[in-house]
C-alpha cells in the first residue's frame, strides 16, 4: 500500500488507553488495503490470521485474554475484567480520550462453540502434534497397491487428495473424556516423559511427575479401533482371527476423519491394514432428492418408518435404492411397494405352507421333475448367481432386484399358479410330491437368498417350512453349481409361458372377461409338437382355454391370431363376443388414433416446432407417435379377426 510505504519499519507512539505506546509498522499481503483505513492492528496472540502475520514479521505475542475468558494480569488496569465488558470499557475509554474518529458496523466471522453458540477466543497455547507424513505415506500406498480397495472408486481420488496434503495433526484435546495422554512433567528437573506405563516419580530426578490433563483426539483414539478392540498390544487370539477385517462400511464424511487414520495407525503399529474394502455407503435424501435437514422438516424417522411399513420393508427399500455412488432417494411410495412384496412373499409361503400335508422329502426326490420343476430351479440358479455377484461387487440394488423379481415374477406369478395344478390333483400323488418339493426347495433356498436384505419374516417363514439348522440367520447362503442351469428348460418354457401371454393379451386385447373359458386352436412350429403335447393341459389351466393342438390346422373365420416362435394360435372369437359391436367399435378406434397419428405426423413436420420447442418435448413427441403407429397395427389387426365375411 503505497500510501503508507513511509511508515513500514519504523516503529511510531501512539496514543491509547494505556498511555503512549511504541507499535511497530509492518507490511503483510494477509491485509485487504481496501477495508477501512487499510491499516489494521494486530493481535498474534489472540487470532490465528495475526498469529501467522506475527510469525512472518517475529512480533511477540502477547496473551491478554486467559482460559477463564478474563483479562490477564498483562491487560494492565483492565485485568480480571471479562471479556466482552473490556471491550465496551476500552472504546468507552477510547472515547474520553478523543481517540475515536467514528464507528462503523461490519460483518466478519466468529468461531462458536458448536454446542452453546458462545463466542470462541482463540489462544495461543502448547498443544501435542503427530506429525503425519511419515504416517500417510505407507497409508497411500495400501490403496495404491489395492491392499484397501474404497468403493465406490471415485473416492480414492478424495482419500489420495487428503493423503497428499496432509498436515501436521493436533493430537491434544481439552476435555474431561478420552485417552489421557500419557505424557508426565517434572517440575523440579523442568523435564517432559513419554511412558507406555504410569509414572509415579520422574525419571531423572526421582521428583514428584504430574500427568498432562489433555486427553486425545477423539479420531486418535478411534483409529486404534479396529485393533485395540482385540486386546492389542497383546497378542489374541481375538486379534489374530478378526484383524484385518474384511469390510469397513461408513459414509464419505468421515473417509478422513476416521478411515485414513484406521490406516494410518493400523499400518504403523500392526504393520497391517486394518480392513481390505471400504464401502462408503449412499446418502439418504427425501423423494425430491434434497438432504434431510431437521430445518427442512423432510427428515423420516427410521423408527417411524419401521412402525408404519415394517423393518424389513425398511431395509429392502434402502437396499433396493443404493446404487453405487448414487444417493437414495427414499419416498412412501417405495416403501409401500417394498411392504407390499413382504405381503406377496407371506400369501406364497402360506399357500405353500398349506399343502404340504403328505410331503415326504425323502421319496420326493426319487420323482422324476416336470418341465416347470426343472425351469424355476434353473431360473433360481441364475437368481443365486446375479445374486452372489451383486454382493461381491457391492451392487445391493442390483441383488435386491434379481431376488424381487424372481420371487414376485417367476416363483410367485408362474411357478406356484402351475403349482396349484398338481397340488390340487390328489388322483396323481407322484405330481404332487414332486410339486411340494420343488416349491419347498425354492422358497428354502430363496428365503436363505432374501435373509440379508429381510431378515425378520425370511427367519418367520423359514422355521416353519421343513430345514435344516437352528436359525436362518447361521444357514448357510445360498450356492449355485453350474449344472443347475438347464437351458433347454428355460427355453421351453419360455415358449409355454409366451403362448399364455399372448392368449392372455389377446382376451385383453377383446375385452374378454376372465371367468369365460376361450376355445383355441395351436399349430405347433416344427419341433414343438412334442413340447405341447406334454405342455397342453398347462397353456390350457394358465390361459383359461380348451385347446385342440392340430400341425394342420389353418386359422379358422373370425379368430385371433397369435404367433409365438413359429407357432400359431387361433382364439375363436365368435360366440364369445359380439362380433359386429367389437368391429363399430374398432372402426372408431382405429379412426381416432389415424388421426391422432397424422395430427403427430403434421406436428413433427413442421420446422419451427422440431427446431424450436426443447428437445425432451420432441423426443416425447416422436415417442407418442411410435406408440400411436404400434397401437394402430394393433388394432387393424384385432379388425382383421373380427371382420372376416
Ligand atoms: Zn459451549
Ligand atoms: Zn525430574
Amino acid at each position: 500500500d503505497r500510501r503508507y510505504a513511509q511508515y513500514v519499519g519504523k516503529t511510531l507512539e501512539v496514543p491509547s488507553v494505556d498511555g503512549t505506546v511504541s507499535i511497530r509498522v509492518v507490511a503483510d499481503e494477509a491485509v485487504d488495503p481496501k477495508f477501512g483505513t487499510g491499516v489494521i492492528k494486530v493481535t498474534p496472540g489472540h487470532d490465528p490470521v495475526d498469529f501467522e502475520i506475527g510469525k512472518r514479521h517475529g512480533l511477540p505475542i502477547r496473551t491478554v485474554i486467559g482460559f477463564d475468558g478474563r483479562m490477564t494480569a498483562a491487560a494492565g488496569r483492565y485485568a480480571g475484567l471479562d471479556r466482552f465488558e473490556c471491550r465496551k470499557r476500552i472504546v468507552d475509554d477510547m472515547k474520553a480520550l478523543g481517540l475515536v474518529e467514528r464507528i462503523e458496523p461490519y460483518r466478519h466471522t466468529v468461531g462458536v462453540c458448536y454446542r452453546c453458540k458462545t463466542v470462541v477466543e482463540p489462544l495461543v497455547s502448547k498443544q501435542w502434534w503427530v506429525r503425519t507424513k511419515p504416517l500417510a505415506e505407507p497409508a497411500i500406498k495400501a490403496v495404491r497397491d489395492a491392499r484397501i480397495k474404497i468403493i465406490p472408486r471415485s473416492w480414492t481420488k478424495t482419500y489420495y487428495h487428503w493423503m497428499e496434503n496432509i498436515r501436521p495433526w493436533c493430537i491434544s484435546r481439552q476435555l474431561w473424556w478420552g485417552h489421557r495422554i500419557p505424557a508426565w512433567y517434572c517440575d523440579r528437573c523442568d523435564t517432559v516423559h513419554v511412558s507406555r506405563t504410569d509414572l509415579a516419580a520422574c525419571p531423572s530426578c526421582g521428583g514428584a511427575v504430574r500427568q498432562d490433563p489433555d486427553v486425545l483426539d477423539t479420531w486418535f483414539s478411534s483409529g486404534l479401533w479396529p485393533f485395540s478392540t482385540m486386546g492389542w498390544p497383546d497378542d489374541t487370539p481375538e486379534l489374530r482371527a478378526y484383524y484385518p477385517t474384511a469390510v469397513l462400511v461408513t459414509g464419505f464424511d468421515i473417509l478422513f476423519f476416521w478411515v485414513a487414520r484406521m490406516a494410518m495407525l493400523g499400518l504403523h503399529f500392526t504393520q497391517a491394514v486394518p480392513f481390505h474394502d471400504v464401502y462408503i455407503h449412499a446418502l439418504v435424501r427425501d423423494a425430491e432428492g434434497q438432504k434431510m435437514s431437521k430445518s427442512k422438516g423432510n427428515v423420516a424417522d427410521p423408527l417411524e418408518v419401521m412402525d408404519r411399513y415394517g423393518t424389513d420393508a425398511f431395509r429392502f427399500t434402502l437396499a433396493a435404492l443404493a446404487g453405487l455412488g448414487r444417493d437414495v432417494r427414499i419416498s412412501d411410495e417405495r416403501i409401500e411397494g417394498y411392504r407390499n412384496f413382504t405381503n406377496k412373499l407371506w400369501n406364497a409361503a402360506r399357500l405353500v405352507l398349506s399343502n404340504l400335508d403328505g410331503y415326504d422329502a425323502a421319496k420326493a426326490r426319487k420323482a422324476e421333475p416336470a418341465l416347470a420343476d426343472r425351469w424355476i430351479q434353473s431360473r433360481l440358479a441364475a437368481t443365486v448367481g446375479t445374486v452372489r455377484t451383486a454382493l461381491r461387487r457391492y451392487r445391493f440394488n442390483d441383488a435386491a432386484s434379481a431376488v424381487y423379481q424372481f420371487l414376485w415374477h417367476e416363483y410367485c406369478d408362474w411357478y406356484l399358479e402351475i403349482a396349484k395344478l398338481s397340488l390340487y390333483h390328489a388322483e396323481h400323488p407322484d405330481a404332487r410330491l414332486r410339486t411340494q418339493h420343488t416349491l419347498v426347495e425354492v422358497l428354502e433356498t430363496t428365503l436363505r437368498l432374501l435373509h440379508p436384505f429381510m431378515p425378520f419374516i425370511t427367519e418367520e417363514v423359514w422355521q416353519r417350512l421343513p430345514h435344516r439348522g437352528e436359525s436362518i440367520m447361521i444357514a448357510p447362503y445360498p450356492k449355485a453349481a453350474r449344472n443347475q442351469h438347464d437351458p433347454t428348460a428355460e427355453r421351453e418354457m419360455g415358449v409355454v409361458m409366451d403362448v399364455v401371454t399372448a392368449v392372455r393379451n389377446i382376451r385383453g386385447a377383446m375385452r374378454i372377461a376372465d371367468g369365460v373359458t376361450l376355445t383355441a386352436t395351436l399349430r405347433p412350429a416344427r419341433g414343438a409338437e412334442a413340447l405341447f403335447a406334454t405342455t397342453g393341459p398347462l397353456v390350457e389351466t394358465l390361459a383359461r382355454a380348451r385347446l385342440r393342438i392340430d400341425p394342420r390346422a389353418s386359422r379358422p373365420r373370425n379368430s385371433a391370431l397369435a404367433v409365438v416362435a413359429g407357432s400359431e394360435i387361433y382364439v375363436e372369437l365368435a360366440g364369445v363376443i359380439d362380433l359386429a359391436a367389437e368391429r363399430a367399435r374398432l372402426q372408431k378406434e382405429i379412426e381416432r388414433v389415424k388421426e391422432s397419428v397424422e395430427f403427430r405426423k403434421r406436428k413433427l413436420a413442421r420446422p419451427e416446432f422440431v427446431e424450436r420447442a426443447p428437445a425432451e418435448i420432441v423426443a416425447r413427441e416422436r415417442e407418442r407417435l411410435a406408440a400411436d403407429e404400434a397401437l394402430l397395427e394393433k388394432l387393424t389387426a384385432s379388425l382383421g379377426w373380427v371382420d372376416d365375411r
